[in-house]
């Protein structure tokens, strides 16, 4: 055992990792408390270990990458709110590894679907959630593009990949009163983006600069 497969070791970069966080503007406790109880050291490749809980985003094999810690904890806090307001059903576009999928858990969402494209990274999210305790999300192989319609309406939606328009099925299968988040590719220039469903519309907030892999169409390819 190498002084970092030490759990203790993990747990310190973690714990100011969360520290971090917390500096850098990610205010809800909910939040922070579900990024202290995530091991992210189990979703990356052996060999980038030691850097599992530094603010960056990693390779993921298959040319995608992990987001981020910040960009995964501000997706989530725009998508929860404060714990009373959490979502009861969420889906996920874009699982890669799972590990924001396995901070959805943490954070206690109690439905969760995830839909990853690339069949070998949606295995390896599965590995990566039993080996973190996170039992509870199902995962889909398959184009989230076209959303999960038999599990319709969600109460949130977070797209982990960016399109160039946000896809119409997932506007559709958004319960009234529910929140996405999603990066959009606007020429080229990423932007994060929070779009609320009233019961007579959408309100659409942007949150700030993003950079993301892009959401393949599928049914383009
Ligand atoms: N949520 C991940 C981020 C993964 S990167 C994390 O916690 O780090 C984005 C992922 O979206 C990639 O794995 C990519 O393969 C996937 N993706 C891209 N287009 C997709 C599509 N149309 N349907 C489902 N997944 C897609």
């Amino acid at each position: 055992m190498n002084a970092l497969d030490k759990p203790s070791a993990y747990a310190l970069r973690c714990a100011r990792m969360v520290e971090r966080l917390r500096l850098m503007g990610i205010k809800s406790e909910h939040v922070l408390d579900a990024m202290h109880r995530t091991p992210r050291h189990l979703f990356v490749e052996e060999a980038l270990r030691s850097r599992a809980y530094d603010d960056l985003s990693l390779p993921l094999g298959a040319g995608q990458t992990i987001s981020q810690p910040y960009t995964v904890a501000k997706m989530t806090e725009l998508l929860c709110g404060d714990a009373l307001q959490m979502p009861r059903k969420v889906l996920e576009i874009g699982t890669g590894c799972g590990y924001q999928t396995a901070v959805l858990e943490r954070a206690g969402i109690h439905e969760i679907y995830s839909i990853e494209r690339i069949r070998d990274l949606h295995e390896i999210a599965k590995r990566n959630l039993r080996a973190a305790r996170c039992v509870r999300s199902r995962l889909k192989c398959g184009d989230g593009y076209l959303g999960l319609p038999v599990a319709a309406p969600f109460a949130g939606i977070i797209v982990t990949a960016a399109p160039k328009e946000v896809p119409l099925a997932l506007l559709n299968q958004l319960a009234v009163g529910g929140r996405m988040v999603l990066p959009l590719d606007e020429g080229g220039k990423q932007f994060l983006w929070l779009i609320e469903k009233l019961p007579d519309g959408f309100r659409e907030t942007c949150i700030q600069e993003a950079n993301f892999v892009p959401l393949v169409n599928g049914s383009r390819d």
